[in-house]
């Protein structure tokens, strides 16, 4: 269809689009709306850009008739709503495998509409970092009710590094977000000035090379390099439990650039507080700044994240198939994106659309939740106790000891959170105790965990690491 130069509804078009962002959540706007523009308009009709055809058919499945009728409120004329999916933004698989040019350098355009659409302000160029997955930036992170304090945090940090919030650490669980966060500061520093030193480093490479300079006696090029950089970014801190010349060397760095005003950004699987052996003064250095959550996405986020993904990689798999991932696999975005990846390869391997019995069949090993039945007991008593550093014996014991009693209530709870056991069968396998006790636990927990920010992360992150443990 070819525009028509009379006919421009863009104006009306823009005034639906605000009547409906006032009439959405901020999710849906983001993930569903912010990404269609105004193409072209004849008598009857308006053509709309959308990014894909996934987000046509998701588009004018849920917004269809809204949009139709918001639009015929406002320019007083029912038009037909076309939804064109631009091929400058996203490409078809044929395109795809015929190319094999970076994929920012091509998409632009794109990119830049990722970026307004997570709400962050844009800007086109590319950094390029050696420690950096150029993957992780603040255009392709989702942004849901899970992680948006987080999200706001790294990006405010970015704009301005050694002021608001510095120190600043961000805790969750395997797979949530932390690396994709903490490399987005780099990244967008970097942009906005690629004058400042940016470090980033996982804690245990940190270990490494102070262990290896140290060995090779040049201690003084190991300072050089750390007290020098603008902008430190720590990753998986945890990793420094029981490290203590490393954690001497880190305290004094995190002093030196902490006194001229340099960030620090730390990422670490668990709240500070659960941190076992570490020295108080660097575990007070990490409390000191913002300590931020991120917690498992909601169903509506986990659908965006996997959409931005497709697009990411240009390619597509239908909506019935992305929303059954989406609900069978809920606490991990690695896990979520692993899934997705796999559906990938095996159609472009078998050259088959994924349907969803083929989905079902590809996945099955993917989706834990219908193997609950082999979760032992052993095993939850085990990775409980292991991760609070008590013994499986002092969790089945009398003692009642604020060390022992929680990870035992926590062990109760994740037993019947996870498995078909009974009150009865729980409380005999700790130390005979009685199914009060059990029921007692689990509100105990349920409780406390409405009023301590840290408890649920904590237990989703082990029943993670149980369901992990069960799929290796
Ligand atoms: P962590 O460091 O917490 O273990 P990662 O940052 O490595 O987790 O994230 C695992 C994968 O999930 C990465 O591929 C990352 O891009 C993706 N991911 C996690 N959260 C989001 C999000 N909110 N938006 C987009 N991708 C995400
Ligand atoms: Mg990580």
């Amino acid at each position: 269809m070819k525009s028509d130069e009379n006919w421009d509804w863009s104006s009306f078009w823009i005034e639906t689009l605000k009547q409906l962002r006032d009439n959405t959540t901020e999710q849906e706007w983001v993930m569903w709306l912010s990404s269609l523009t105004y193409n072209s308009g004849s008598e009857n009709s308006i053509k709309i850009n959308v990014p894909s055809s996934f987000y046509r058919d998701q588009v004018s499945q849920r917004y269809g008739s809204v949009l139709a009728e918001t639009l015929e409120n406002i320019c007083g004329k029912r038009l037909n709503i076309e939804f064109f999916v631009d091929g400058s933004q996203i490409k078809s698989k044929a395109e795809i495998s015929s190319e094999t040019q970076d994929a920012e350098e091509n998409h632009p355009k794109k990119s830049a509409r990722a970026m307004e659409s997570t709400g962050f302000e844009t800007k086109r160029s590319v950094s390029s970092h050696s420690q950096l997955n150029p993957d992780y930036t603040f255009e392709s992170f989702v942004i849901g009710d899970n992680n948006s304090f987080a999200a706001n945090a790294a990006y405010a940090i970015s704009k301005n590094p050694g002021t608001a919030y510095n120190p600043c650490l961000f805790y969750g669980g395997v797979g949530l977000g932390k690396t994709h966060l903490i490399q987005s500061i780099g990244h967008s520093v970097r942009n906005d000035n690629s004058d400042l030193k940016i470090v980033y480093v996982t804690a245990e490479s940190f270990t490494n090379e102070f262990l290896d300079m140290l060995g090779k006696k040049k201690m003084h090029q190991f300072k050089n390099k750390y007290r020098s950089v603008d902008v430190l970014l720590i990753d998986d801190i945890h990793f420094l439990q029981n490290k203590e010349g490393t954690q001497e060397e880190l305290f004094h760095t995190f002093n030196a650039l902490y006194e001229s005003k340099k960030q620090i950004v730390f990422t670490c699987d668990r709240p500070v507080s659960e941190l076992k052996n570490l020295t108080d003064r660097l575990r007070s250095r990490f409390e000191r700044g913002l300590n931020v959550d991120l917690r498992p996405p909601d169903l509506e986020t986990r659908q965006a994240i996997l959409i931005k993904k497709m697009e990411a990689r240009r390619v597509s798999i239908s909506p019935e198939v992305i929303e059954l991932i989406c609900k069978n696999i809920t606490s991990n975005v690695r896990d979520l994106e692993s899934a997705l990846l796999k559906l990938v390869a095996y159609s472009e391997l078998v050259h088959k659309d994924v349907s969803i019995d083929i989905a079902k069949e590809q996945l099955k090993d993917h989706f834990t939740d219908t193997i609950q039945i082999n979760i032992s007991v052993d095993l939850i008593q085990k990775i409980v106790s292991d991760y609070f550093n008590v013994s499986t014996a002092d969790l089945k014991s009398k003692k009642r000891t604020k060390a022992v009693t929680l990870p035992r209530q926590i062990a109760m709870y994740i037993l019947r959170e996870l498995t078909e056991y009974s009150t009865t069968e729980i409380g005999y396998e700790f130390g005979g105790r009685d199914h009060t006790t059990v029921m007692h636990a689990c509100q105990r927990i349920e409780s406390r965990m409405k009023t301590d920010s840290t408890l649920e992360p904590t237990i989703n992150n082990l029943i993670r690491t149980v369901k992990d443990d069960i799929k290796s």
